[in-house]
């Protein structure tokens, strides 16, 4: 399994993936773990939870850097995103316990019934590359805290923050088991799953894996949470702050080097305001500058992989030669370099890639409407359903049009971004199920009825 700086193309490290020996001796490590875990009170969870944020906040630097390296983020982003794990694990060592609390259950006679929320056992986590470290901080701080242990397969793309937030938990005193880091190839999941120990999955990835991981999960009838893809509309309608919401929609696209799943890909902008947006959109992502990772100057640097580069630059050079219009012109990367440019394409048809794939880079998409039933038809016209952004001044119209966008969230003149209080997920080809919050604690335990007679 090898670590690689996808700017530089140098190999940083190389490791051996674990053996189906290592792999069973974690499963029964973290299953054993599980039997004592479960019992563990709240407020000495809560502890090791907190010293787990303070590891992370004293050394964010060290963190953040190794994913600069491995994926191509730059450094003060990465520093963003190790401080947005030790909120989420604060976040969850202080709600965890009301939002596990027994709900007491309204009955027609004076029995007594209430809900229990027990936890599971072990679960698997598929993770992905593009926020290393927070898309496994969402997982593992709920799931902790509720009593489960976890296993983690990692992107192998990313290897040394796989191991980095094993040594975290480590560090911060969780017991040997809670949580542990298999470094594996995706072809040891199937078994993994299947094991009698481990209660259920959840997979932050593509649709590809996403089908896989349910089917296989499925076979053996094990819940699973999938948080896929995404093609996010950004709409904008003729009442909206036009600078505003083209400087946000910028951003909103370019964040983490538009490989993002809730980063803003498709621009539905009304007629009357198109041309302004389409100048000040244009400008904003003009004017930033290319640079390595610990670039301070620099605003992106590259891509996670080459391949993903090149994938990205097929779709794109394909919508093009079916007919889309180049507003900003990306060129082509070199052949296995991570190193693209980004792409603004308008006049988009409904059977070229741009329209419905995910574009999961620099490429934005604009697409001009002379109604709002118009936007929210195309918007809706996708097999995606992560996040979606909408602009209007008029709030009771964004109240009536946010009931008609099918999306996880609606973000209402804002940009979409995970939060810990925020319920975070997909409908459609996006996948299912809710991570973060109180829904996001409540995925993986059994929520048990008990009666009294
Ligand atoms: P990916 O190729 O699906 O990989 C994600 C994870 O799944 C990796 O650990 C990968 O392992 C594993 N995997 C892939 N195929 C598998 C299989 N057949 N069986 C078991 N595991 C398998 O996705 P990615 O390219 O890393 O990530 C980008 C995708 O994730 C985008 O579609 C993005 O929108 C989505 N995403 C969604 C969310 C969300 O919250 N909804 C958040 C972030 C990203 P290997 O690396 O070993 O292949």
């Amino acid at each position: 399994m090898k670590s690689i700086n996808p700017y530089t193309g140098e190999t940083l490290k190389l490791y051996n993936p674990h053996s189906e020996l290592q792999i069973n001796e974690a499963i029964t490590r973290a299953h054993d773990t599980y039997l004592e875990w479960r019992k563990t009170p709240f407020s000495e969870k809560s502890s090791l939870m907190n010293k787990a944020a303070d590891i992370l906040e004293s050394k964010k630097d060290h963190y953040a850097k190794l994913i600069s390296l491995e994926m191509g983020k730059m450094m003060k982003e990465a520093v963003a995103e190790i401080e947005k794990c030790a909120w989420v694990c604060r976040y969850y060592a202080e709600k965890a316990e009301g939002f596990l609390a027994d709900t007491p259950l309204e009955l027609p006679d004076d029995k007594k019934a209430k809900l229990k929320y027990n936890p599971l056992g072990v679960i698997l986590a598929v993770m992905p590359w593009n926020f290393p470290f927070w898309q496994v901080f969402r997982f593992a701080a709920p799931n902790l805290m509720a009593g489960n242990t976890g296993l983690l397969k990692h992107a192998s793309n990313v290897p040394q923050c796989a191991l980095a937030i094993e040594e975290i938990f480590q560090e911060a005193g969780f017991p040997e088991g809670c949580f542990q880091s298999l470094l594996i190839s995706s072809d040891k999941v199937k078994s993994i799953l299947h094991h009698p120990h481990v209660k259920a999955a959840t997979l932050t990835g593509s649709e590809k894996a996403g089908e896989i991981i349910a089917s296989q999960a499925g076979e053996v009838l094990k819940k699973t949470v999938l948080e896929l893809g995404g093609s996010d509309p950004f709409i904008v309608l003729a009442d909206a702050d036009v600078e505003k919401a083209a400087k946000t929609a910028a951003k909103a696209r370019m964040i983490n080097f538009g490989q993002s799943c809730i980063a803003a890909k498709r621009f539905i902008v009304h007629g009357d305001i198109y041309d302004s947006f389409v100048e000040i959109f244009k400008k904003e992502i003009e004017n930033l500058k290319q640079g390595d990772q610990f670039d301070e100057e620099a605003d992106f640097c590259c891509m996670a992989r080459p391949d993903l580069a090149a994938e990205l630059y097929e779709q794109v050079n394909k919508s093009i030669e079916m007919g889309a219009k180049v507003i900003l012109d990306g060129g082509r990367p070199e052949e296995g370099s991570a190193i693209f440019s980004p792409y603004i394409i308008s006049e988009i048809t409904p059977e070229m890639p741009a329209y419905s794939e995910e574009m999961f880079g620099p490429v934005a998409t604009i697409f001009k409407v002379s109604s709002e039933e118009e936007a929210i038809k195309i918007a809706n016209d996708s097999p995606y359903g992560l996040g979606s952004s909408l602009w209007t001044s008029d709030m009771d119209k964004a109240d009536t049009l946010a009931a008609q966008i099918e999306s996880g969230a609606v973000f209402v003149n804002g940009l979409v971004a995970s939060s810990p209080y925020l319920p975070f997920g997909g409908i459609k080809r996006s996948g299912y199920g809710r991570e973060l919050a109180e829904l996001g604690i409540k995925e993986f335990v059994n929520i048990k009825t008990v009666t009294f007679a």
